[in-house]
This record gives structure tokens, sequence and C-alpha cells, in this order.
């Protein structure tokens, strides 16, 4: 989306910079002194981050927009901090902002679309943007592509649930591909549609008229519902790498894997010989599970997890706890109206921290599986089988760095269980007896942070986990929405 909008940014006449921000410290390159408008793209978990650029910019002059899955989760905190918060971004609402350029403070302006843009700019006009990124790339250049919005499945912790499928021109990916097959060698293609092939044969299609078997090479993510063998084939003759399929649960969520209403082993065993069978053809697929989900009851779903591992000895793991995201998603409203919702800092929000109390479990008893079940799935034989059972050496390196990537994570979540016994302060705020953010979280963030702690607003650490209930039966008086037509039209 950076690059879509540093298209539409330019369209209006605009000189545009764009600059990646891909560590807690270093920016891709020196950004230009003086600077008008800056536009911010975050996830939820860079959100603190953005607060502090947010700052030092403003500080310099200039105004703020923030775009991206956070501002959608989080308006009325983001509007403490910058001047402009998008929800669904489409030219029309940028050409707003870029027109009003106006302070908004103390409390910033949200803008939105009613939906998703109907048609993106493609790989062809946002290419210089691209290849400088491509540049830069250490050894794996991905180009960022996507051919759809929304899913028509309904998985209640998805911020795509509620966004209705919306495939994009299907001649503009043609062309897109064929741009590509001229200008770059061997270009890898990573679909960032939420769920990849919901058109299955119209996309394939396409990809096959512009693209001969192989010259493009592709990584999606897609239901198991979508990948039976026939589709698996025809992907593998199209040059697809890898497939991310979502599993989530062994109880639930059936319609994604084509496991219907089988559930527990039974599903473990659909599942895992669909899993196989994937792996027959496509070397790199990883599978995610959700841990922690309401549906879970003591140790068994883990055990399940570790059985299927057995089973699938290729398969990578993704593993993400339960995580309520805001306005993210409806079933947000009700963990709120349970009162479940910790305030843990977004700094925190990676999948490996769960914000969102257990139903069925003490914090301990969730911490003490989790790390059982990572402890198995990246010990070191699992590690060692899952890399002997992947031929190409691509995938195999992959495969073992990112286990290695996520062995390391368990130290992160022992420390936290060691803290949930011993510091009182931190217990305190997991069993939700006070919102100080324990010294902990706070000690790591300004580690993380480096120079830009320094810039981190006053109280952007603390953020109202309950402003999605409070507004829905209240509207913040102090967040101002406003429609395209109250906005003023562009002075000369
Ligand atoms: S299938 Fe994937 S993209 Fe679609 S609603 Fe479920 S989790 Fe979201």
């Amino acid at each position: 989306m950076p690059q879509v909008l540093a298209v539409w940014c330019e369209a209006e006449g605009h000189d545009v910079f764009l600059a990646y921000h891909n560590s807690y410290q270093t920016m891709t390159e020196p950004l230009p002194e003086k600077l008008d408008v800056v536009f911010i793209s975050s996830f939820t978990q860079s959100a603190q981050v953005a607060y502090a650029l947010s700052n030092l910019f403003r500080t310099k002059g200039a105004l703020t927009v923030l775009g991206g899955p956070h501002a959608r989760s989080y308006p009325e905190d983001t509007a403490k901090y910058f001047d402009y918060v998008l929800g669904f971004t489409d030219q029309q609402v940028v050409n707003n902002v870029l027109q009003d350029l106006t302070q908004h403070r103390p409390l910033g302006m949200y803008l939105s679309a009613t939906q998703q843009p109907k048609q993106l700019p493609g790989v062809r006009q946002r290419w210089k943007y691209i290849d400088r990124i491509l540049q830069k790339a250490p050894w794996l250049k991905m180009v960022a592509a996507i051919g759809s919005f929304g899913c028509p499945y309904t998985c209640h912790f998805c911020t795509d649930s509620t966004v209705p499928y919306q495939p994009l021109d299907f001649e503009e990916i043609k062309a897109d591909l064929r741009f590509l097959l001229k200008t770059f060698k061997s270009p890898i293609v990573a679909w960032h549609d939420p769920n990849f092939g919901v058109r299955f044969n119209d996309y394939l299609s396409a990809i096959e008229e512009a693209a001969p078997p192989g010259s493009i090479r592709f990584i999606a993510e897609s239901s198991l519902s979508l990948l039976n063998e026939d589709n698996i084939k025809r992907l593998k003759k199209n040059g697809f790498l890898a497939i991310l399929p979502g599993i989530e649960s062994w109880y639930e969520m059936g319609y994604k894997t084509r496991a219907g209403k089988r559930n527990g082993l039974e599903k473990v065993h659909q599942v895992a010989d669909q899993i196989n069978t994937i792996l027959g053809h496509l070397s790199y697929l990883q599978s995610n599970l959700i841990l922690g989900l309401d549906c879970d009851y003591g140790s068994e779903p883990f055990e399940l997890t570790k059985h299927y591992l057995d089973l699938t000895p290729g398969n990578i793991p993704g593993f993400s706890v339960l995580t309520s995201f805001g306005r993210s998603a409806p079933v947000n409203l009700e963990y709120q109206r349970q009162n479940r919702i910790l305030p843990i800092p977004f700094h925190f929000l990676n999948n490996n921290t769960m914000n969102i109390r257990p139903k069925h479990y003490t914090w301990i008893e969730f911490y003490n599986l989790t790390i059982d079940l990572r402890e198995y799935a990246f010990s070191y034989p699992m590690i060692y089988k899952r890399v002997s059972a992947t031929k190409s050496p691509t995938p195999k390196l992959i495969k073992l760095f990112q286990s290695l990537s996520d062995r390391s994570k368990v130290k992160y979540l022992k420390e936290v269980r060691r803290r949930l016994e011993e510091d009182k302060q931190f217990c305190a705020f997991f069993e939700q007896e006070t919102e100080e953010i324990p010294v902990f979280f706070v000690e790591q963030i300004k580690k993380d942070l480096g120079p830009l702690w320094e810039w981190l607003p006053e109280g952007a650490l603390y953020h109202d986990a309950y402003a999605y209930l409070k507004t829905e039966n209240t509207p913040d008086p102090d967040l101002v929405r406003v429609s395209r037509s109250q906005l003023p039209p562009r002075s000369s």
C-alpha cells in the first residue's frame, strides 16, 4: 500500500519520497530534510515506532497521516498522534487529505472510504518504487502483488471476514505479469490476497495466459479447501513454490480445510493426508494454527498438534496466539463485553503474546502448554526431519532458518512464564488487577525503539483496550469522522 500511495500522490503533482523502516533503528535511506506531509503505514506491532516517527516529523513541521491495519483497528488511539487517520483508503480519500492539508490536533481527523478500492496501481505503475526495494533486498527478491480483497469465509478472528470478496481486474494482472517478465530476471511474485485463488480457474487462467509455465515463481496464502490435488498440480505447473494454508483449529473452521464436521483426531488425519499430498508437489508449505482459541480445553489440542507434526515432517508450522486487535473483527466486541482484554502494549501484539485472557486455561497453564508445543515443534530432531524431508536447496535453507528463528522465541515465552510465577507486578497486570504496564515490557520497548524512544509521545505506551465497546455504545465525540463531501474543495 505505501507504493500505491506514492503513485496516487505523484498523480496529484507531489514530489514523493518512499522510505522503509526495516528495523527499529534503521531507515533504508536518509529522508529529505523538509517534508510537508508524511504518510505512515503500520501494523499494530510497529505502532509505537509509528507514533514516535509521527512525533519526530511533526516537530520538524510536517503533517502526519496513519493508514494500514493499525489505523483501522485502533482509530481512537491513533487520532491522538496523527493529523489524519485513514480507514479503507482509496485514491479519493488520499486526495481529500492532500486538498485539506491542515493540522488536526490534539485529535486527528478520521477518513475512510466505504469499501476497499475497486482498482490499485499495478506493478507497472509502482515499478520505480519496487525496483528500489529489489536493489536493496539481500537475496530473496520478491515483488508484492494483489489480485483480490476480502474473503468469502467468515473466520471470526479475521479482519478480512467482514470485507466482501472482490477480485481485481484480471486484465491488469496479465499486463503486470507480462511487464515483469520483460523487466526483471526470474521474478518471484508474492500474492498478498487474503485468500489466494477463491476464483481459482479465472486466476490461474490469467497467469497461464500471461506467463509461460515456470517463467515466474509465486508464493501465496490460501485455504486448504481450495487446494485439491488437481489445483495443486496446476499451481506447481505454473511455478508456485510455496503455499501457506490456515488450519487454525482442530475443533472449528472445518469449512476452511475440507474437514467439514470432522473434529479432533479425525481432522488431524484428514488434514495431514492433504498436507502430505501438497508436499508431494510443492516443496515449501507453512500451515498456520492459532493457540488459545475459546474452543480449546486442556492439553488435547496441543497434543493433537504434536501428532499432526509427526505425520507431516516436511511441513513447517506457523503458530499464532489468539489476539484481539481493537476493531479488526466483530468478535472483539464480545471479548470486551466479557472483560477479557489486557492492555498489553501494541509492540508485543506480534503473535507471541496473547492479549485475551484464555477462556479455559490459567495463564501459567497456557504458557506451559505453548512452550511445550513449541519446544517440540522446533526441537533439533524435528528441524532435522523437516529439512531432510525437503528436496530443493532454497526451501531447505528457508525451513532451517525459519525453524531456528522460531526456536529462539521459546526463550521469550519462558521469561514471560517465569515472571507470571515470580514477578508480582507482572502477575497483577495479567490478572487484570492493575493496568500499569510491567517494567519488563517498558524496558523491552525502550531497547527495541533505540533512538526513537526519545520521540515516543507521552502516554503512548498505554491504550484503551475497551475503546471499541465504548464507542459502540456512545460514539466518541472527539473523534472526527468526515465524509468526502464535507471536506473543502481544493484551493487553486
Ligand atoms: S479464510 Fe483466511 S482470509 Fe478468509 S476469513 Fe478466514 S482467516 Fe480470513
